[in-house]
């Protein structure tokens, strides 16, 4: 079975140009030595507490600033790492760069949960686990406060095989988040059959909740789901105080978006444990 991570060049070499294969070989090259340098960093976004503005945990979203070719579009950039066989090597660079930076949000006294996105693709394999494992050995940082965010969860192939690995994470002490709920097949068959402790909904349906009846119903859905099921639900891609009221008015209690912060550096966090003062939260009524 071929997956991401066991991808070697040679393989695309009978369908593939050879162009395209020194394009791949050299952009692995690149993102290796991005890893090795300090190249490829991480921002964190606040998750806060609606009613307070309190941070509550953060997301580690990954930065690549390409001496050549300037910021790189995470999104591009998972592309990349994909096509290029470095998933797992990037995955546990964010782990190990998350966790440090959990142990040093703890020792300024803020102890909150730290979120690393984890590729759908990596949690069809035991290697996760183990990665997981030894990072939270060598960081000491504590699992409990480690969230795993499952992204683009319509691509779980196989749901036995995920649930297995998702509940040897969960055994770690981890919480399991599931990233953009509500877009892509099959979510809510993951939701059913896979060992989530949060889910976040996606920015999809939260931008368009003042305007489409349709889009608030569905957010209102998921929240009432989500306190049968107790699980915590975040709203993601909050940008505006009339979403935000929308949101508490619906017994949202977590929240992160534009609105209230952007991804900021590892200090800004530190400087800031409470956000009641950002521009969606200081207008609300
Ligand atoms: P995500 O995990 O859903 O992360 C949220 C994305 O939405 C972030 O984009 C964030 O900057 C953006 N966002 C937050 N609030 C707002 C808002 O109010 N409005 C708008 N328009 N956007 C908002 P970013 O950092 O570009 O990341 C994009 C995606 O790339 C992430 O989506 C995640 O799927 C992936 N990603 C980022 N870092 C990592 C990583 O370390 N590993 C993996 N596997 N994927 C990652
Ligand atoms: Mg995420
Ligand atoms: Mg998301
Ligand atoms: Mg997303």
């Amino acid at each position: 079975e071929t997956t991401n991570e066991t991808y070697e060049p040679i393989a695309i070499a009978d369908t593939a140009s050879e162009e395209d294969l020194i394009w791949n070989i050299s952009l692995q090259a690149r993102i290796d030595a991005a890893l090795a340098s300090n190249e490829i960093y991480l921002a964190f976004q606040p998750k806060v507490l609606i009613q307070s503005g309190e941070i509550v945990g953060v997301e580690a979203l990954v930065r690549w600033n390409d001496p050549e070719r300037g910021q790189i579009p995470p999104d591009n950039f998972i592309r990349q790492c994909e096509t290029a066989g470095r998933m797992s090597q990037l995955t546990r660079y964010v782990l190990e760069k998350g966790c440090l930076a959990g142990n040093a949000f703890d020792e300024a006294g803020l102890s909150i949960p730290v979120a690393v996105n984890i590729s759908a693709t990596l949690i069809h394999e035991r290697q996760i686990v183990d990665m997981v494992a030894e990072v939270l050995d060598q960081t000491g940082f504590e699992p409990r406060h480690l969230t795993l965010e499952i992204t683009e969860t319509y691509r779980i192939s196989n749901l036995d095989l995920a649930a297995g690995v998702l509940h040897e994470l969960a055994a770690l002490g981890c919480k399991i988040s599931m990233d953009d709920f509500g877009v892509g097949a099959a979510s809510l068959e993951a939701l059913l059959r896979l060992p989530f402790d949060e889910l976040k909904i996606d920015r999809a349906f939260i931008s368009q909740m003042l305007v489409n009846t349709k889009a608030e119903a569905i957010v209102k859905s998921i929240l009432a789901m989500g306190k049968t099921m107790r699980i915590v639900v975040i709203a993601e891609g909050v940008e505006d105080t009339g979403t935000l009221t929308k949101l508490r008015e619906s017994g949202c209690i977590v929240a992160q978006g534009f609105g209230i912060s952007r991804p900021v550096d590892f200090e800004t966090i530190l400087r800031n444990h409470n956000l009641g003062h950002s521009e969606a939260l200081r207008n609300m009524v």
